[in-house]
Protein backbone atom coordinates (compact mmCIF):
# COMPACT_ATOMS: atom_id res chain seq x y z
CA UNK A 1 0.00 0.00 0.00
CA UNK A 2 1.58 3.24 -1.04
CA UNK A 3 0.77 6.20 1.48
CA UNK A 4 -2.72 3.95 3.89
CA UNK A 5 -1.86 1.59 6.41
CA UNK A 6 -4.63 1.38 7.71
CA UNK A 7 -8.58 0.98 6.78
CA UNK A 8 -11.39 1.95 8.67
CA UNK A 9 -14.02 0.60 6.62
CA UNK A 10 -17.73 0.86 7.55
CA UNK A 11 -20.15 -2.45 6.18
CA UNK A 12 -23.44 -1.03 5.48
CA UNK A 13 -23.01 0.57 1.77
CA UNK A 14 -19.68 -0.73 1.99
CA UNK A 15 -18.83 -4.36 2.06
CA UNK A 16 -22.76 -5.16 1.99
CA UNK A 17 -26.17 -3.30 1.31
CA UNK A 18 -29.29 -4.79 2.71
CA UNK A 19 -27.28 -8.17 2.98
CA UNK A 20 -26.02 -8.63 -0.19
CA UNK A 21 -22.23 -8.35 -0.99
CA UNK A 22 -20.91 -5.28 -2.97
CA UNK A 23 -18.50 -7.28 -5.17
CA UNK A 24 -15.98 -4.50 -6.42
CA UNK A 25 -15.53 -3.65 -2.69
CA UNK A 26 -14.83 -6.51 -1.64
CA UNK A 27 -12.70 -7.29 -4.67
CA UNK A 28 -10.78 -4.39 -3.67
CA UNK A 29 -10.39 -4.87 -0.04
CA UNK A 30 -8.62 -8.27 -0.71
CA UNK A 31 -6.23 -6.59 -2.79
CA UNK A 32 -5.72 -3.82 -0.21
CA UNK A 33 -5.43 -6.26 2.36
CA UNK A 34 -2.60 -8.74 -0.24
CA UNK A 35 -0.75 -5.20 0.55
CA UNK A 36 -0.22 -5.54 3.88
CA UNK A 37 -3.04 -2.88 4.88
CA UNK A 38 -4.50 -3.30 8.28
CA UNK A 39 -8.57 -2.97 8.08
CA UNK A 40 -10.47 -2.46 10.93
CA UNK A 41 -14.58 -2.77 10.05
CA UNK A 42 -16.44 -0.03 12.07
CA UNK A 43 -20.42 -0.13 11.74
CA UNK A 44 -23.08 1.62 13.99
CA UNK A 45 -25.20 -1.14 13.34
CA UNK A 46 -25.43 -2.60 17.09
CA UNK A 47 -27.58 -5.78 16.63
CA UNK A 48 -24.42 -8.49 15.81
CA UNK A 49 -21.77 -9.25 17.73
CA UNK A 50 -18.08 -8.65 17.08
CA UNK A 51 -18.02 -12.28 16.64
CA UNK A 52 -20.75 -12.95 14.32
CA UNK A 53 -19.40 -10.01 12.57
CA UNK A 54 -16.19 -11.89 11.87
CA UNK A 55 -17.03 -14.59 10.96
CA UNK A 56 -19.50 -13.50 8.59
CA UNK A 57 -16.96 -11.13 7.01
CA UNK A 58 -14.07 -14.16 7.29
CA UNK A 59 -17.08 -15.56 4.80
CA UNK A 60 -17.52 -13.08 2.31
CA UNK A 61 -14.26 -11.43 2.19
CA UNK A 62 -11.61 -14.72 1.65
CA UNK A 63 -9.31 -13.92 4.32
CA UNK A 64 -9.36 -13.90 8.06
CA UNK A 65 -11.62 -11.64 10.00
CA UNK A 66 -10.26 -11.65 14.22
CA UNK A 67 -13.47 -10.34 16.44
CA UNK A 68 -10.78 -7.14 17.26
CA UNK A 69 -10.77 -6.37 13.65
CA UNK A 70 -14.12 -4.80 13.91
CA UNK A 71 -16.14 -2.38 16.00
CA UNK A 72 -19.32 -2.03 16.13
CA UNK A 73 -21.53 0.58 18.53
CA UNK A 74 -22.94 -2.30 20.66
CA UNK A 75 -19.13 -3.10 21.69
CA UNK A 76 -18.23 0.56 21.95
CA UNK A 77 -21.30 1.78 23.96
CA UNK A 78 -20.39 -1.49 26.40
CA UNK A 79 -16.55 -0.25 26.27
CA UNK A 80 -17.77 3.29 27.25
CA UNK A 81 -20.06 2.57 30.19
CA UNK A 82 -17.80 0.26 31.32
CA UNK A 83 -15.15 3.59 31.47
CA UNK A 84 -17.49 5.81 32.64
CA UNK A 85 -20.42 4.14 35.27
CA UNK A 86 -17.79 0.73 35.66
CA UNK A 87 -20.11 -2.66 35.48
CA UNK A 88 -23.41 -1.50 35.56
CA UNK A 89 -27.20 -2.90 35.58
CA UNK A 90 -28.34 -2.50 32.37
CA UNK A 91 -31.78 -2.69 30.73
CA UNK A 92 -31.15 -3.20 27.05
CA UNK A 93 -33.71 -1.83 24.12
CA UNK A 94 -32.15 -3.62 20.98
CA UNK A 95 -30.94 -7.71 20.41
CA UNK A 96 -28.69 -10.11 20.81
CA UNK A 97 -25.17 -8.22 19.76
CA UNK A 98 -26.18 -5.63 21.69
CA UNK A 99 -26.56 -7.88 24.96
CA UNK A 100 -23.64 -9.93 24.08
CA UNK A 101 -21.27 -7.76 23.60
CA UNK A 102 -22.58 -5.81 27.20
CA UNK A 103 -22.27 -9.21 28.63
CA UNK A 104 -18.44 -9.58 27.54
CA UNK A 105 -17.50 -6.06 29.43
CA UNK A 106 -19.12 -7.42 32.76
CA UNK A 107 -22.31 -5.32 32.48
CA UNK A 108 -25.66 -7.63 34.03
CA UNK A 109 -28.40 -7.22 31.83
CA UNK A 110 -31.78 -6.57 33.60
CA UNK A 111 -34.88 -8.05 33.25
CA UNK A 112 -38.20 -5.92 32.06
CA UNK A 113 -39.67 -6.43 35.43
CA UNK A 114 -36.50 -5.59 37.05
CA UNK A 115 -36.92 -2.90 34.49
CA UNK A 116 -40.39 -1.57 35.47
CA UNK A 117 -39.20 -1.55 39.46
CA UNK A 118 -36.40 0.86 38.53
CA UNK A 119 -33.55 -2.20 39.38
CA UNK A 120 -31.20 -0.52 36.75
CA UNK A 121 -28.83 1.76 36.11
CA UNK A 122 -28.54 2.54 32.88
CA UNK A 123 -30.44 2.03 29.82
CA UNK A 124 -28.82 1.38 26.09
CA UNK A 125 -30.99 1.76 23.35
CA UNK A 126 -29.92 0.21 19.64
CA UNK A 127 -31.57 -0.80 16.76
CA UNK A 128 -34.51 -3.65 18.30
CA UNK A 129 -36.30 -5.33 15.42
CA UNK A 130 -38.31 -7.28 18.00
CA UNK A 131 -39.44 -3.95 19.64
CA UNK A 132 -42.61 -4.12 21.38
CA UNK A 133 -44.70 -1.40 23.71
CA UNK A 134 -43.79 -3.42 27.03
CA UNK A 135 -39.75 -2.86 26.07
CA UNK A 136 -40.87 1.13 25.33
CA UNK A 137 -42.49 1.24 28.35
CA UNK A 138 -39.76 -0.48 30.73
CA UNK A 139 -37.54 2.07 28.82
CA UNK A 140 -39.48 5.04 29.03
CA UNK A 141 -40.01 3.80 33.09
CA UNK A 142 -36.84 3.85 34.35
CA UNK A 143 -35.62 7.11 32.07
CA UNK A 144 -38.38 9.10 33.15
CA UNK A 145 -40.01 7.87 36.59
CA UNK A 146 -36.64 6.33 38.02
CA UNK A 147 -34.12 8.89 36.74
CA UNK A 148 -31.71 6.86 34.85
CA UNK A 149 -29.53 8.18 32.69
CA UNK A 150 -30.14 6.34 28.95
CA UNK A 151 -27.15 5.77 26.56
CA UNK A 152 -27.66 5.05 22.72
CA UNK A 153 -25.46 3.36 20.31
CA UNK A 154 -25.96 5.20 17.53
CA UNK A 155 -29.15 8.04 16.10
CA UNK A 156 -29.31 6.65 12.43
CA UNK A 157 -32.42 7.33 11.52
CA UNK A 158 -33.00 4.51 8.88
CA UNK A 159 -30.88 1.32 8.08
CA UNK A 160 -30.20 1.08 4.16
CA UNK A 161 -32.02 -2.37 2.58
CA UNK A 162 -30.66 -3.39 -1.05
CA UNK A 163 -33.58 -1.33 -2.55
CA UNK A 164 -35.32 0.63 0.21
CA UNK A 165 -34.63 1.16 3.88
CA UNK A 166 -36.20 0.29 7.39
CA UNK A 167 -36.41 2.33 11.01
CA UNK A 168 -33.04 2.57 12.37
CA UNK A 169 -31.73 3.24 16.27
CA UNK A 170 -32.86 6.92 16.11
CA UNK A 171 -36.25 6.06 15.04
CA UNK A 172 -36.54 4.06 18.89
CA UNK A 173 -34.55 7.06 20.07
CA UNK A 174 -38.00 9.93 19.06
CA UNK A 175 -39.63 7.33 20.52
CA UNK A 176 -38.21 7.49 23.95
CA UNK A 177 -37.06 11.45 23.68
CA UNK A 178 -40.70 11.96 22.50
CA UNK A 179 -42.20 10.13 25.41
CA UNK A 180 -39.96 11.38 28.09
CA UNK A 181 -38.70 14.56 27.34
CA UNK A 182 -35.42 13.45 27.63
CA UNK A 183 -32.34 13.28 25.55
CA UNK A 184 -29.45 10.37 25.76
CA UNK A 185 -26.34 11.05 27.90
CA UNK A 186 -24.07 10.38 24.98
CA UNK A 187 -24.57 8.49 21.82
CA UNK A 188 -21.58 6.19 21.20
CA UNK A 189 -21.24 5.60 17.20
CA UNK A 190 -20.26 7.79 14.60
CA UNK A 191 -20.24 10.48 13.68
CA UNK A 192 -18.95 10.87 17.49
CA UNK A 193 -15.01 11.04 17.31
CA UNK A 194 -14.36 9.01 20.17
CA UNK A 195 -15.24 5.41 18.53
CA UNK A 196 -12.75 6.28 15.73
CA UNK A 197 -10.58 7.44 18.41
CA UNK A 198 -10.54 4.44 20.15
CA UNK A 199 -9.73 2.74 16.87
CA UNK A 200 -6.77 4.74 15.87
CA UNK A 201 -5.52 4.11 19.47
CA UNK A 202 -5.97 0.44 18.14
CA UNK A 203 -4.07 0.60 15.06
CA UNK A 204 -1.12 2.21 16.71
CA UNK A 205 -0.44 3.87 13.48
CA UNK A 206 -0.35 7.69 12.76
CA UNK A 207 -3.37 9.09 11.70
CA UNK A 208 -1.66 10.50 8.20
CA UNK A 209 -1.02 6.74 7.48
CA UNK A 210 -5.01 5.82 8.26
CA UNK A 211 -8.21 6.12 5.73
CA UNK A 212 -11.30 5.84 6.37
CA UNK A 213 -13.74 4.09 3.40
CA UNK A 214 -17.28 5.11 3.78
CA UNK A 215 -20.87 5.57 1.82
CA UNK A 216 -22.56 8.37 3.96
CA UNK A 217 -21.19 12.07 4.77
CA UNK A 218 -23.17 12.48 7.84
CA UNK A 219 -22.08 9.84 9.59
CA UNK A 220 -18.62 8.29 8.02
CA UNK A 221 -17.20 11.65 6.24
CA UNK A 222 -17.98 14.13 9.20
CA UNK A 223 -16.39 12.01 11.57
CA UNK A 224 -13.32 11.41 9.46
CA UNK A 225 -12.75 15.24 9.16
CA UNK A 226 -13.61 15.78 12.84
CA UNK A 227 -10.59 13.29 13.78
CA UNK A 228 -8.54 14.60 10.97
CA UNK A 229 -7.86 11.35 9.17
CA UNK A 230 -8.29 11.27 5.11
CA UNK A 231 -11.69 9.76 4.05
CA UNK A 232 -12.84 8.18 0.78
CA UNK A 233 -16.70 8.28 0.09
CA UNK A 234 -17.66 5.43 -2.05
CA UNK A 235 -20.96 5.67 -4.28
CA UNK A 236 -22.60 2.17 -3.70
CA UNK A 237 -24.30 2.89 -0.31
CA UNK A 238 -26.62 5.98 0.57
CA UNK A 239 -24.85 8.68 -0.88
CA UNK A 240 -25.12 10.57 -4.15
CA UNK A 241 -22.41 12.66 -6.10
CA UNK A 242 -25.01 15.74 -6.00
CA UNK A 243 -25.13 15.08 -2.19
CA UNK A 244 -21.22 16.08 -1.61
CA UNK A 245 -21.40 18.79 -4.15
CA UNK A 246 -24.24 20.03 -1.60
CA UNK A 247 -22.94 19.68 1.46
CA UNK A 248 -20.60 21.63 3.37
CA UNK A 249 -19.01 18.25 4.89
CA UNK A 250 -16.65 17.23 1.80
CA UNK A 251 -14.42 13.56 0.93
CA UNK A 252 -10.76 13.70 0.66
CA UNK A 253 -11.46 11.64 -2.26
CA UNK A 254 -14.75 10.08 -3.67
CA UNK A 255 -14.98 7.15 -6.13
CA UNK A 256 -17.99 5.14 -7.48
CA UNK A 257 -16.60 2.41 -5.65
CA UNK A 258 -13.69 1.17 -3.81
CA UNK A 259 -12.24 -0.63 -6.60
CA UNK A 260 -12.11 2.32 -8.92
CA UNK A 261 -10.64 4.28 -6.15
CA UNK A 262 -8.11 1.49 -5.70
CA UNK A 263 -7.16 1.85 -9.24
CA UNK A 264 -7.31 5.63 -9.47
CA UNK A 265 -5.18 6.84 -6.34
CA UNK A 266 -3.19 3.72 -6.72
CA UNK A 267 -3.96 2.36 -3.17
CA UNK A 268 -2.35 -1.03 -3.37
MG1 LIG B 1 -22.68 2.82 5.78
Amino acid sequence: MRRYRGLIVDLDGVVWRGGKPISENIEALRILRNAGAKIVFLTNNSTRSRRLYSQLLTSILGFKVKPEDVVTSAYAAAKWLKENMGSSKVYVVGEEGLVEELVGEGHTIVTISEAKSCKADVVVVGLDRNLTYEKLLAAHTLIKWCNKPYIATNIDATVPMEKTDMPGAGAILAALEKSTGKKPVYVVGKPNPWIVEMILSQLKLDRREVLLVGDRLDTDIKVAVEVGIDSLLVYTGVARPQDTVKSHIKPTYQAKNLLEAVKLLSLA
